[in-house]
C-alpha cells in the first residue's frame, strides 16, 4: 500500500503548536507596530530573476536552494526563499519611492522555501517574521532595527541570547577586502571544498561563511575586513554600538560574519541563543542593503531590514518554557446527556457560538466519564449538562469544570451568566497588570484610593504612587 507521507524538511504544525505560533507572531507583530511598521504581503512566487539579480549569483540560495520550476507559460519562477527581495520589487514597481514617506516601514510574516539538508530546526518550508526600513542612510534606524529586535526577543521572554554584530563597509572596502581574500585563500584553493572553490571565483566574502570549511585553522587567521574599512565606516559602526551600549545591548564584534546573502553592506548583525547547556545558534539575522532598490530598478536608496527564524524561535520557547497558559481552550462544552436531547443541545450550543461564546458539543453518545475526559482535553472551563428535565424546562445545568460548582439556569440567562464570568475574569486579569491599577493621592499620605477595588493593591508611595496588584 503506498504511504503518504509529507515531503522532506516540511512539517504539519497540528493545533498544539500552531497556537504557540500564532501568539509568537501577535508578539511580534504587536512590537512592529509599536515601532511604527505596517505589514505588506507580496507573492509566494516571484519571477526568478527577482532573486537572482538581488540575492546574488554567488549565494548559495541561488546556486543550491531555490525551488524554480517553469510554469505552464514557460516563465521561470521561483518560490520566495527570503523575504526582502519580493518587498523591494514591490516598493520599485509600485514606485513606492517618489509616493510614499520615507523611510517605508513595513513588517511580513512569510512562509519561505529553501532545498535545504534538513535537520534539527532546519527546514525547507519555513516562516520569517521580519521588517524592512526602506529608504534610509540614518544610523538611527540602524539602532531602531536593531532594538526593534532586542525589545520583541524581550517581550516574548527569550532568555540567553546576544547579537553578533559586524560592519562589511561599503563597495570601496569590500573590493579591496576581496582581492586581499583571493590572495590569502590562493595558498588554500586545493584544500577548499567545492562551493567554496566556486566561491573564491565568483565572490570570495562568500567562503567565509561556509558551513563544511569554516571551523578549518587557515580560516582563522584569514584577513578581517575591520582592517579594510574606510575611516566613514569605522565611525559609523562605532557610532551605532555606543547607541546599543546605551541600550544594553549583549552584543558582541564578530569580524567574520558576513551573511549569507550578496546584497548586504555596512551593518551586518545575526541574533544567537546560547545557554550554558546548549547553542541554539541563530535565530535571526540581518543588516543594511544599499543597492538592492536600484538594483531591482528603482533610484539609489539604502534600507536596513531583518528576519526572525519562527520554528527557532518556537523550539527555544519550548525548552525555556515561555509557552505556560497558551493552549487552545473552549468556555463551554456541550454534553447531551441522552439521544433526545442532541437536537435542543445543538440549539443551545449554536445560540452561545453565535453570541461569541467558544463552545464546541458532542454527539457520540459516549459515557458521560469519557466526555468530562474529553472536556478537559479540551480545557473547557464549563460544561453544559442537557438531559431531558433541562430540555423540558429549557434550563440548562453549568459545570464550572475547576471548582465543579454547578447551576441550573433558564437558556434565557445563559449570556448573563458568561458576560458576569467574563467581568470577573477581566478584573482577575486587571489585576495581573500593574498599568491597569491606578492610585489616587488624596491629599493625605496614608490615604490612596485605587481604582483597582483588589483588596490585595499596593501602592508604593516612594515610587510615584506605583500600584501592584497581586489580587489574583
Ligand atoms: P536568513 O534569511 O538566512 O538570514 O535566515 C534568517 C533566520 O531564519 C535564521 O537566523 C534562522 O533562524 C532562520 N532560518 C534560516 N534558514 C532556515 C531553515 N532552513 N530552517 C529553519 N529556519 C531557518
Amino acid at each position: 500500500m503506498i504511504k503518504y507521507t509529507l515531503p522532506r524538511g516540511t512539517q504539519d504544525i497540528l493545533p498544539d503548536k500552531a497556537i504557540k505560533k500564532e501568539y509568537v507572531l501577535f508578539v511580534l507583530k504587536n512590537v512592529a507596530d509599536f515601532f511604527g511598521f505596517n505589514e505588506i504581503q507580496t507573492p509566494v512566487f516571484e519571477n526568478t530573476e527577482v532573486f537572482t539579480r538581488s540575492v546574488g549569483e554567488a549565494s548559495d540560495i541561488v546556486n543550491k536552494e531555490m525551488y524554480t520550476f517553469l510554469d505552464r507559460g514557460n516563465r521561470s519562477i521561483t518560490l520566495r526563499p527570503e523575504g526582502t527581495a519580493g518587498i523591494i520589487r514591490a516598493f520599485v514597481e509600485n514606485k513606492l519611492y517618489a509616493t510614499a514617506d520615507l523611510p517605508y516601514k513595513v513588517y511580513y510574516s512569510y512562509d519561505v522555501f529553501r532545498y535545504e539538508r534538513p535537520q534539527a530546526g532546519r527546514y525547507r518550508q519555513l516562516n520569517q517574521f521580519g521588517i524592512e526600513s526602506i529608504g534610509t542612510n540614518s544610523l538611527y534606524h540602524d539602532a531602531e532595527v536593531i532594538l526593534e529586535m532586542y525589545h520583541s526577543l524581550n517581550e516574548l521572554g527569550i532568555r540567553d541570547f546576544y547579537f553578533k554584530i559586524n560592519n562589511i563597509g561599503d563597495e570601496g572596502c569590500r573590493s579591496k577586502y576581496k582581492l586581499a581574500l583571493k590572495e590569502y585563500f590562493a595558498n588554500y584553493l586545493s584544500d577548499l571544498c567545492s562551493d567554496c572553490k566556486i566561491r573564491y571565483e565568483k565572490n570570495p566574502l562568500r567562503i567565509l561563511d561556509c558551513k563544511i570549511d569554516s571551523s578549518k585553522d587557515y580560516f582563522k587567521k584569514a584577513p578581517k575586513i575591520s582592517d579594510f574599512l574606510s575611516d566613514d565606516s569605522k565611525k559609523y559602526f562605532k557610532n551605532l554600538l555606543d547607541i546599543l551600549d546605551e541600550y544594553q545591548v549583549n552584543y558582541e564584534i564578530d569580524d567574520s560574519l558576513v551573511r549569507g546573502l550578496d546584497y548586504y553592506s555596512e551593518t551586518v548583525f545575526e541574533v544567537h541563543v546560547k545557554s550554558e547547556e546548549q547553542d541554539y545558534g541563530a535565530i535571526g539575522g540581518g543588516g543594511r542593503y544599499n543597492n538592492l532598490v536600484s538594483d531591482l530598478g528603482g533610484p539609489q536608496l539604502s534600507s536596513i531590514g531583518y528576519s526572525f527564524g519562527i520554528e527557532r524561535i518556537i523550539l527555544i520557547m519550548e525548552t525555556q518554557n515561555l509557552f505556560d497558559g497558551i493552549k487552545n481552550e473552549i468556555l463551554a462544552y456541550v454534553m447531551p446527556l441522552e439521544n433526545t436531547t442532541s437536537s435542543y443541545a445543538f440549539q443551545v450550543a449554536m445560540y452561545l457560538r453565535f453570541n461569541q461564546i467558544s463552545t464546541d458539543i458532542d454527539f457520540s453518545g459516549k459515557s458521560i466519564k469519557s466526555l468530562f475526559k474529553i472536556a478537559d482535553r479540551k480545557n473547557a472551563k464549563y460544561i453544559i449538562l442537557i438531559g431531558n428535565d433541562e430540555m423540558i424546562s429549557n434550563t440548562v445545568t453549568i459545570k464550572n469544570n475547576a471548582t465543579k460548582e454547578q447551576v441550573t439556569i433558564p437558556v434565557a440567562d445563559l449570556l448573563d451568566f458568561f458576560a458576569n464570568d467574563l467581568i470577573k475574569e477581566d478584573n482577575n486579569e486587571n489585576h495581573h497588570h500593574d498599568s491597569k491599577c491606578s492610585c489616587h493621592d488624596n491629599g493625605n499620605d496614608n490615604d490612596h484610593e485605587c481604582t483597582c477595588d483588589g483588596d490585595e493593591c499596593e501602592c508604593d508611595e516612594n515610587d510615584n504612587h506605583h500600584c501592584s496588584c497581586h489580587n489574583h
